[in-house]
């Protein structure tokens, strides 16, 4: 493993594996058979790049990532490594070519999409090469139980079976539940002790669902107090990303947008824009992202509820690939859940397969209501035993409970003293201590409640009346204007006997506050940097380590 070890440091700069790669290099470098389950960032390719680089023949990697191969195959070339992809975007010289300099050991690593290596003449040509290793990304596309099913990756199999050079097989994914990691493993013949398995635990990430909250404006509040931070919204139709995109750059936010329904020259402009943090947000729908290697994207908002809970980690996943803190929000309405059905309902589907995608909704829903920890019910839904992860929303909530039963009281002796008999707003009234002239007329500045919370504004009082409304300690009697009147559990509240507990609102929220002028000095510098440099401006430094220099706190350093 020295050999390997002294790679990663003089190809790729790293000083150390990280867990499981190792053991997946080792196991390449000895032939066997090997399937890698990590979460996404959790360094997938140099389990295969690395013991390319030492071994005497190709490696050939299939990805299902046209658009990405290139981008991937440069960067491979920027560190001195042997690389190039066959795809359709070559024509048939430049192909053939690129397999004539692949005969002749000229590169290490031969990139693919699965639709060529399903075609019987590639797989004549390929029979003529020493391929040594056959890498399969995204291999849980190989599995009708996986979310992502591509019927070109069947061929996979008998590509790995019937090439002479007998190669080893490296499967690699960071989404496979059980079932669809025995069903990777039976189709690619690979042991069961070839299962490398890290965990799907994110420990930078911290899980949120939003619920039933004005999705809109959530994201504008979120944007305008994360301002220079990167992100990725993600919306689940063309339609609802133009609309979003036309809001927010409405709002001067940053924001470029990336879908199937865009021009080729749109959609990679928009991409540059993304990963070069001129435009740090991105509002796409889940055409983006797969391979997209952006290390510093802060947060990863859906704007809707995805079709599964695979597809939603696997894009939740996309934040915070660099380690740092990030944050998955999930905006949830039911609304969105009657949409998704009704799409399922609409599909071609057949019975079977429609079964199938409502129990993957019903998932969904159980996630965005479940009280237990977020991440917690992921890791579950994935196999893996864990405990709560005091980041999520869920663990937060239950921690940020807050003892509200003195406010409680003076709401509810308010509506005793006033004899039950009036509604929300005037009882909100006397209590801030209003002086309007209903309040007069009624000698309600007489009542020892009057004013008693008058340190609270007017709509937090009301709001903190629709609270104890939502939990039973108040009833709102009658249509239009309804009366308040205190439960049996109010009741109980006031003698003492019961506590009223309040978990906090979800709202959108900022890291730290910073010194903004400052921020956008520094941003400029770093451009600058940047440019001169030609690298990303993130590589110089990273936002959050800007905004750490920028804040008022200088213990957040
Ligand atoms: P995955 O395919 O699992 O999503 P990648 O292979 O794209 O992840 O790697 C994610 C990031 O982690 C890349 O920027 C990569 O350079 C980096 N990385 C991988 N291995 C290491 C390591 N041992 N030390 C430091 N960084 C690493
Ligand atoms: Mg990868
Ligand atoms: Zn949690």
């Amino acid at each position: 493993m020295d050999a390997a070890l002294a790679v990663l440091k003089e190809k790729f700069g790293y000083d150390s594996f990280r867990p499981g790669q190792d053991t997946a290099v080792s196991r390449v470098l000895h032939g066997e058979n090997t399937l890698v389950i990590m979460p996404t960032g959790g360094g997938k390719s140099l389990c295969y790049q690395i013991p390319a680089m030492l071994l005497d023949g190709l490696t050939v990697v299939v990805s299902p990532l046209i658009a990405l191969m290139k981008d991937q195959v440069d960067a491979l070339n920027d560190n001195d490594i042997p690389a190039t992809f066959i795809n359709s975007t070559l024509d048939y010289q430049d192909a053939d070519e690129r397999l004539s300099m692949a005969a002749r050991g000229e590169v290490k690593l031969l990139y693919v999409a699965p639709e060529r290596l399903a075609m019987s003449g590639f797989q004549a040509e390929l029979a003529d090469l020493n391929v040594q290793v056959l890498a399969i990304d995204e291999a849980h596309c190989i599995s009708q139980w996986g979310h992502d099913f591509r019927p070109s990756y069947l061929a996979l199999q008998e590509v790995a079976k019937s090439l002479p050079s007998h190669p080893t097989v490296v499967a690699l994914t960071a989404t496979a539940t059980e079932r669809v990691a025995d069903d990777v493993c039976q189709r690619l013949d690979i042991p069961a002790e070839g299962r490398i398995n890290t965990g799907f635990a994110r420990e930078n990430l911290s899980f949120q669902v939003v619920r039933d909250q004005d999705k809109d404006k959530f994201l504008i509040d979120y944007l305008r107090l994360n301002p220079d931070q990167s992100g990725i919204v993600y919306a689940a139709t063309r339609k609802e990303v133009d609309r979003l995109d036309a809001l927010l750059t409405k709002k001067h936010l940053p924001v470029t947008k990336y879908h199937a329904g865009l021009s080729e020259e749109e959609r990679s402009q928009n991409q540059e824009d993304f990963l070069f943090d001129r435009k740090p947000v991105m509002i796409a729908t889940n055409a983006f992202g797969m391979g997209i290697d952006k290390s510093n994207v802060r947060f990863v908002i859906h704007d809707q509820v995805p079709a599964d809970l695979e597809s939603y980690y696997q894009e939740a996943g996309r934040a915070g690939r660099d380690g740092l803190p990030s944050e998955a929000i999930l905006l949830f309405s039911q609304g969105d859940l009657h949409i998704r059905r009704f799409f399922i309902d609409q599909s071609e589907g057949d019975e079977d397969y429609k079964q199938r995608e409502y129990q993957k909704l019903q998932v969904m829903n159980q996630y965005a209501n479940t009280g237990e920890c977020l991440q917690e019910y992921i890791l579950q839904y994935f196999g893996q035993e864990s405990a709560p992860c005091q980041r999520c929303s869920n663990c937060l909530d239950q921690r940020e409970a807050v003892d509200v039963t003195t406010d409680a009281q003076k709401v509810l002796s308010c509506v005793v003293r006033m004899r039950e008999r009036f509604g929300k707003g005037l009882v909100a009234q006397v209590l801030g201590g209003s002086a309007n002239q209903r309040i007069r007329e009624l000698h309600l500045q007489d009542l020892p409640t009057y004013g008693i919370m008058a340190s609270m504004p007017q709509k937090r009082i009301s709001e903190f009346i629709d609270f104890l409304v939502a939990s039973e300690y108040l009833e709102a009697l009658g249509g239009q204007y309804p009366i308040l009147h205190v439960t049996a559990s109010g009741a109980a509240v006031l003698r003492g006997e019961e506590k009223v507990m309040r978990k906090q609102a979800i709202q959108a929220r900022a890291a730290v506050p910073v010194d903004d002028a400052l921020f956008q000095k520094l941003r400029a510098v770093r451009r600058e940097l940047a440019e001169e440099q030609g690298v990303p401006p993130f590589v110089i430094f990273s936002d959050k380590t800007l905004r750490a220099i920028c804040t008022a706190q200088p213990q957040t350093l």
